[in-house]
């Protein structure tokens, strides 16, 4: 092989290696970017999700900032390739690190204004040290030149965004995944982008305390938002029907798996799930991972525990 096809080869392959995510559109001028269903690595730049963007007339809003500043500029370029239109909002849907860690790119571009919940930037400004270093352990010399950003604007519960040609909205009801979680709700377009709320076609992972939270906020978006389409955190563009069973049956599995550990008398939470069935749910990426489901079951039962000693 001589030196151009090496260069060249190396080059493909590198290409490759940059294309953290699929550009998918879900309705005019409303993308989501779809990635890895796996771990962040130096390939994704720590794009292991759903991520996405909407075009208005006003400038674009990128919904979820990406796990490194790679993966920023890719999200940048990815938008580039569709609209000559500015970046104007960034929203962190959550304060998981892929939600936010990109906010380190952002934050570069002149007018860019990156919003999130109150509850969203108390939770980055706690966890941020423990999230840049693990993802730079994934990530390796990809996650270079990444810093830890927060949000600059935060609201409550209810956010509009000044775009007139197309109404947006963030909603927060007391968070799912993380504590800060939001909606990013499009009511004429029936689209809603759930980021960590929503987990499609990959097991998720309850936060000690977080179970019951992310129960009610799932029956928010069920009962009242009632989407026609979801943009997820994880996994493809999907439905409701098929939201709510990857994410809110799995979590009502293991409350009630716990619930009945403790109706029969269970001593503790440890053993009120001990040998709960969950293979309803094998079918989702990451159910493999043994430990890793028992911990889920093992803090929804300590939670509700906690909760009925209150
Ligand atoms: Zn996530």
């Amino acid at each position: 092989m001589n030196t151009l096809t090496k260069t060249l080869l190396s080059l493909i392959v590198l290409s490759l290696q940059l294309a953290a995510f699929d550009t998918v559109k879900v309705a005019k001028d409303v993308y989501a970017l779809v990635g890895d269903l796996g771990q962040r690595s130096p390939q994704n730049l720590g794009h292991d999700m759903t991520s996405g963007f909407i075009i208005t007339k006003e400038g674009v809003v990128v919904v979820d900032a990406g796990g490194s500043v790679g993966d920023g500029r890719a999200i940048h370029a990815a938008i580039k390739a569709i609209t000559s239109q500015p970046i104007r909002w960034v929203i962190n849907t959550g304060g998981q690190d892929h939600r936010w860690i990109g906010n380190s790119y952002f934050a570069t571009l002149k007018g860019v204004k990156i919003i999130a919940s109150q509850a969203c930037k108390a939770d980055i400004a706690k966890r941020k040290d423990f999230q840049m270093a693990m993802a730079r352990k994934h990530i390796k010399q990809a996650f270079e030149e990444t810093n830890a950003t927060l949000p600059d604007t935060t609201f409550t519960n209810h956010y509009t965004l000044p775009t007139p040609d197309k109404k947006i909205e963030l909603v927060y009801t007391g968070g799912g995944h993380t504590p800060g979680d939001i909606f990013v709700v499009l009511p004429k377009e029936g689209i809603v982008f759930t980021g960590d709320i929503v987990f499609h076609q990959r097991l998720l992972g309850v936060q000690p305390g977080g179970g019951l939270r992310w129960i009610k906020t799932l029956e928010y978006l069920r009962d009242v938002l009632k989407p026609k389409v979801i943009i997820p955190g994880h996994g493809a563009v999907t439905d409701l029907a098929h939201a709510m069973h990857d994410s809110y049956d799995y979590l009502m599995m293991l409350k009630r798996g716990a619930l009945a550990g403790f109706k029969k008398g269970a001593f503790d939470a440890v053993e009120a799930v001990e040998g709960l069935d969950q293979s309803a749910f094998a079918y989702l990426k990451n159910y493999d991972d043994a430990p890793f489901r028992s911990k889920n079951a093992l803090k929804m039962a300590r939670e509700l525990e906690k909760s009925a000693a209150q």
